[in-house]
């Protein structure tokens, strides 16, 4: 008899792209995607453990679902992803429903775990304490071992990971921990999949990685630059032989007809000219960049070990902005991080109206267990970081008002993604990565279309399509 998978989602794109691989693999296999938890034989949470909220969601969706197995005893559940690696054994205390734990590093052992489950209970019976099964050990994901099968979800644009895990330490991040070591795919693996994506339509992609600025560090088959002075030394001594990142990017340009590509993200430390100069010669790299700085004290950039100083961060826009004058710039900042000030807090302020970005992710520091970060006090108290998350908030709504302002009049790309929100409205992006409605027929979807900006918003900008 066929079995159905339903699969939850929580967290970052990646997780959202690991998802879709793990429907891949599954659906290889015969299992039937379903569209609701009481309608599945299997129920997987792919889960986030930046921040405890996201935890807690997901922590509480598994305590509703284990109901389930009441009347169906049968039903397989899953916790898979960040949280399997942090929690492990915990998740079968506090859950006990819970039947299988899987770390990102074991994703791409799923079906044979799931298989294991099904073969434990033919033996021994339904009790769950007798099947379960955890799978957290590896240190990285075997990316050249991944099992038959892919699945994406509908659309027109896709998401590539090109590199899994993170070697950078940053005090107050989880992701190390979870995701484990940094391992890039071959370049040749990405064309194709890229190629592939192209040709079925798909007129965008986004490259997926943690730091996507140090690809090429170290491949499956144990090649790579190694490390930043491996790096230097290869572009000094055999700068033809050199796979980093820029080099990738001018690979997809050169060698597949996708018409945008973007990536994210990119680390500050490993972000440099020969980027820039990349994305500046690569026609289908989008004028776009996510930039996370964090912080603009250079105090507190410190405590995260985030390996730059507010200077350096500035020089480095002021360089792509030399290069690219018209691109646009997204950040991730964290508010309240142990012993911020009001100072500090002040230059993340001056920091942000320096820069002018785009768009920017704020977030509330949560402590995280293991994390250096987590053995300082969490001092901040929870109303000043609210506040604080609140005035920057406040804050690049205004940046991005007087930003978004500067297009009207005039005529951007945007690529149509799918409808709006109202009848007979379209919602596409810039190659900027601002959102535009526009109105126009369900046809348009997937195209590329000039449209003459007549309105803008702190979060969108509002046009009509240009005559052909
Ligand atoms: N690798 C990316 C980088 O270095 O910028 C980002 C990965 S992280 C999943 C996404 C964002 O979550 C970070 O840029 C940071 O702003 C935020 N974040 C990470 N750990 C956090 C924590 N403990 N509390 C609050 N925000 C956090
Ligand atoms: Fe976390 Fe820093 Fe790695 Fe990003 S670079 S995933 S913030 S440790």
């Amino acid at each position: 008899m066929m079995k159905s998978i339903f699969l939850q989602t929580y967290g970052c794109q990646m997780n959202e792209r690991d998802s879709e691989e793990v429907l891949g693999m599954l659906t290889a296999q015969g299992y039937e995607v379903a569209d609701a938890p009481e309608r599945a034989d299997v129920i997987l949470l792919n889960t986030c453990s930046v921040r405890e909220h996201a935890e807690e969601r997901a922590f509480g969706k598994m305590g509703e679902l284990s109901v389930l197995k009441r009347e169906r005893p049968g039903l397989v559940l899953g916790i898979i992803g960040c949280m399997a690696k942090l929690h492990q054994e915990r998740i079968f205390k506090r859950l006990p429903a819970v039947d299988l734990i899987a770390g990102p590093a074991e994703l791409y052992d799923l079906p044979y775990l799931l298989a294991e489950i099904q073969e434990k209970r033919q033996r021994d019976g339904l009790k769950t304490q007798d099947s379960r099964l955890m799978a957290v050990n590896r240190p990285f994901r075997p990316l050249d071992a991944k099992p038959n099968g892919d699945y994406r979800k509908p659309g027109v644009a896709a998401f590539v990971t090109i590199m899994e895990g993170c070697d950078k330490a940053c005090t107050y991040c989880i992701v190390p921990k979870t995701r484990g070591q940094e391992i890039s795919r071959p370049a040749e693996e990405i064309i194709r999949e890229i190629n592939a994506l192209a040709a079925s339509g798909y007129q965008e992609v986004t490259l997926l990685g943690q730091n996507v600025n140090s690809y090429g560090k170290r491949f499956p088959d144990g090649s790579g630059y190694k490390g930043p002075l491996g790096r230097l030394r290869l572009l000094e001594e055999q700068p033809e032989t050199l796979l980093d990142f820029p080099y990738l990017l001018r690979l997809i340009d050169r060698r597949t007809s996708v018409p945008r590509v973007r990536f994210t993200t990119s680390h500050p430390f490993d972000a440099h000219q020969r980027l820039f100069e990349a994305m500046r010669e690569c026609r289908s790299v989008c004028e776009w960049l996510h930039l996370p700085v964090q912080s603009g004290s250079n105090r507190i950039l410190r405590a995260m070990r985030r390996g730059y100083t507010r200077e350096t961060y500035l020089d480095k826009i002021a360089q792509l902005r030399k290069l690219i004058p018209e691109i646009s710039l997204s950040t991730d900042i964290i508010v309240g991080f142990p012993g911020e000030t009001e100072d500090d807090f002040r230059q993340t302020t001056s920091l942000m109206r320096e820069v002018e970005y785009d768009n920017a992710y704020i977030f509330k520091y949560s402590p995280r267990p293991g994390t250096d970060a987590a053995a300082r006090e969490d001092d901040v108290p929870r109303e000043v970081k609210e506040e604080r998350n609140q005035a920057l908030l406040a804050l690049q709504d205004e940046i991005s008002f007087t930003r978004h302002r500067r297009f009207e009049g005039r005529t951007v790309e945007a690529l149509i993604e799918g409808p709006g929100k109202r009848e007979g409205q379209l919602f596409g992006r810039t190659r900027g990565n601002h959102g535009v409605i526009l109105d126009g027929p369900a046809s348009s979807v997937g195209m590329a279309l000039s449209v003459r900006v007549t309105r803008a918003t702190a979060h969108t900008l509002f046009g009509e399509r240009c005559p052909a």
